[in-house]
């Protein structure tokens, strides 16, 4: 798969800090820079297992739930990253401490689910 055209969903730096835990950084083509927590991006796991997950509970939290917002249980141990390893040069697949390995983050996704205010306005605002 070819990396995407747009410059805002091109990685120009990633770093991903398994050992420090301290979680994964990209610098993008456009300049911007996005931090990830590994929990976050174990809650935004885009497979297909989480991601119907993800679906009963916004079902269960009803009208006004946010699809993507990050669920976070408090009696959740927090995740860890054990390894991650590149696939080729489109993704970043995560081996996290509770054993899950299946989500494949592509860049694309990741700058969509960027946390920063801009990212958010940008990516995930809900047009009215
Ligand atoms: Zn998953
Ligand atoms: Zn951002």
């Amino acid at each position: 798969m070819p990396l995407p055209l747009d410059t805002r969903k091109k990685p120009a730096d990633v770093e991903i800090h398994v050992t420090s835990g301290a979680g994964m950084d990209i610098t993008w083509a456009d300049g911007h820079q996005s931090h990830y927590d590994f929990p976050y991006l174990r809650d935004l796991c885009p497979c297909a297992l989480c991601d119907e997950e993800r679906r009963k509970d916004a079902a269960l939290s009803g009208p006004g739930a946010a699809p993507l917002g990050p669920v976070l249980p408090m009696y959740k141990p927090k995740a860890k990253a054990k390894s991650a390893v590149a696939v080729g040069s489109y993704a970043i697949q995560i081996h996290f401490s509770d054993g899950h390995s299946t989500g494949i983050y592509s860049y694309d996704y990741l700058r969509t689910i960027c946390p920063c205010e801009a990212c958010k306005l940008e990516f995930r605002s809900t047009p009215q």
